[in-house]
């Protein structure tokens, strides 16, 4: 069985760098006794640098990378610039940047660039909301398969799939919860599309969720939610939510 990840997606908090590093040595603390779960976590960019020096237990991830090396691109920052300061992961096409305009197509060119660039790229994918002829399964097929389009079959393993469910996300409107078997049925439907595109004997990429996830529901989603783990928004920024959720993981592991 693959070790379980849990990932951090902190999103454009803290407020300033000390809290930053607060909340990082305060998860730090906790994690003396982890020894089998992976532990990302996804400040800003701008906090990057300096939390990576202050744990070896959590590796880090950014939660953007543009698909251009260097040039004339303001404002944007690319992988390789990431992979240099020592970053090992990036988010990309979250559902808060698709909403600001990101397609699928820009996506797949992010893809690309932080897989070159040695990154682990972690992509989000998910239907906005369900309905009841179940189109959103056919919405998160076209998603999945645009995004990884012309990217080689020996190189998808290397792609961290998170289905977020939008509908599910603490941010959203109205949410509503998802269930681990909500979880479950699309992680099967995702395997599935995976397995038909790569044949047999190739590496499968890992399939994690996320969507309001925390230290209650943690375990319930990890052991029934099919997963390989969790994406986690608004409870990764409690040192004891996102901790307890760390916890619950090695467990899982063990
Ligand atoms: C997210 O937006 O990636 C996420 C998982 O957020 P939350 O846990 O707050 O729903």
């Amino acid at each position: 069985m693959l070790k379980k990840i849990i990932i951090a997606n902190w999103k454009m908090n803290p407020l300033t760098l000390k809290d930053a590093e607060r909340l990082l040595v305060g998860i730090n603390k906790e994690l003396s006794k982890i020894k089998k779960t992976g532990i990302v976590v996804c400040p800003p960019f701008v906090y990057l640098e300096k939390l990576r020096k202050l744990s070896r237990k959590v590796s880090f991830g950014a939660q953007d990378a543009f698909w251009g090396e260097t040039g004339a691109f303001t404002g944007e920052v690319s992988a390789s610039m990431l992979a240099e300061i020592g970053v090992k992961y990036v988010i990309l096409g979250h559902s808060e940047r698709r909403a600001l305009g990101e397609s699928n197509e820009t996506i797949n060119k992010k893809l690309k660039a932080a897989i070159s660039a040695g990154l682990s790229p972690i992509l989000c994918i998910g239907e906005n909301d369900r309905d009841e002829n179940h189109e959103y399964f056919n919405f998160v097929k076209n998603q999945l398969l645009a995004c990884i389009n012309g990217i080689p079959k020996n190189l998808l393993y290397k792609i961290i799939i998170a289905y977020e469910p939008v509908w599910a996300i603490s941010t959203t409107a109205n949410r509503r919860d998802a269930s681990p078997a909500d979880a479950k049925e699309m992680a099967i439907f995702i395997r599935k599309i995976l397995s038909d595109k790569l044949g047999t004997g190739m590496k499968m990429p890992r399939i994690i969720y996320g969507g309001s996830v925390n230290n209650r529901d943690a375990g319930e989603f990890l052991t029934q939610g099919g997963v390989d783990g969790l994406l986690v928004g608004k409870a990764s920024l409690d040192v004891k939510k996102f901790t307890d959720i760390i916890k619950i993981a090695e467990n899982e592991n063990d």
